[in-house]
């Protein structure tokens, strides 16, 4: 199989084919374009592509056309597998400027867990990753992430990315080495069997992540990761799953959304957003969804959700 000129080996072309049908179930599409990615701010974490759902529900996949392309196509691809396979994505309220921090955290320690899940598939459907590999060892080598967090971010993907190779790499680490070891090895203890247990190994790893971190992030309040409920709970009122809170008394620089908590384990997970943001606005809201069972809310804001 050709994309864009360039040929594709069968495991690839059979992972293309899987993300396809799945997408032409619900009668979307897959879009690749392989071509220089310019994107600063992709160029920067050293993205090879991106992929993405468009408005109506199309995948998108950018890929770079240069000679990792089986890398990072299978990489994006198994991105899209993981969120139709109904994997937690997570959930970021942009509007609150002063959470750049908290927003980059737990967007790197979600997309960590995810690398961690594509390597695995990347090694069982026998693709090329030794080529791409050899980037990540060569750029060890020039590691001079300043930032105290943001470098144990930095070498946490990498030993995920190179999982066989890390403890020869130490000197290059100095002081960061042991921390990131200890949260690699989390890593590497929890349990990924399915979407559910992904979800709480996330719900995992930011705690451990804002347990290490001084001034804590707090990720478990800040960031949303996706809800997966079980049958039983779709039928529940929404108040015997989820702690609602009104933003003003927690976020007072941000009055658009209520915060949905999870009672089980405290994680943030649905931000759902008022159209009246008046005390009014918010009391009616609140009213309506205190009687909706969990089934009738996931409805209702038009979210996909799939079921544990
Ligand atoms: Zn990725």
């Amino acid at each position: 199989m050709y994309i864009n000129e360039t040929i594709i080996s069968r495991p690839l072309e059979n992972l293309y084919n899987e993300v396809n049908e799945l997408m032409l179930l619900n009668n979307k599409i897959v879009k690749i374009m392989v071509e220089e990615i310019n994107d600063p701010q992709l160029l920067e974490m050293g993205a090879g592509g991106y992929c993405r759902f468009d408005s109506i529900g199309n995948l998108e996949i950018k890929c770079n056309d240069d000679e990792y392309i089986e890398y990072n196509l299978s990489h994006e691809l198994l991105h899209a597998l993981l969120k139709l396979k109904g994997y937690p994505n997570i959930i970021l309220n942009k509007d609150i400027h002063e959470w750049e921090a908290v927003h980059y955290f737990g967007n790197m320690l979600h997309n960590i867990i995810e690398h961690k899940l594509i390597i695995r598939e990347q090694e069982a459907r026998k693709i090329d990753i030794k080529k791409k590999q050899e980037i990540y060892l060569n750029k060890i080598k020039e590691f001079s992430a300043e930032e105290y967090s943001e470098a144990v971010i930095v070498i946490i993907s990498w030993f995920i990315e190179l999982n066989t190779q890390i403890s020869n790499y130490e000197e290059y680490f100095k002081s960061k080495f042991k921390i990131s070891m200890q949260l690699y090895e989390f890593i590497m203890g929890l349990d990924y069997s399915d979407p559910f247990s992904t979800r709480k190994a996330t719900v995992k790893l930011y705690r451990e992540f804002d347990r290490h971190v001084k001034p804590s992030l707090d990720l478990t309040s800040k960031v949303g990761i996706d809800f997966i409920p079980s049958s039983r709970q779709l039928g529940l009122k929404l108040p015997q799953v989820f702690i609602i809170r009104e933003e003003k008394e927690f976020y007072p620089n941000s009055n658009n959304h209520l915060f949905l908590f999870s009672i089980a384990d405290s994680q943030l997970s649905f931000m759902y957003e008022l159209d009246d943001s008046s005390e009014r606005g918010i009391q009616s809201v609140k009213s309506k969804l205190i009687n909706m069972t969990v089934e009738e809310f996931y409805k209702s804001t038009e979210r996909n959700y799939h079921i544990r």
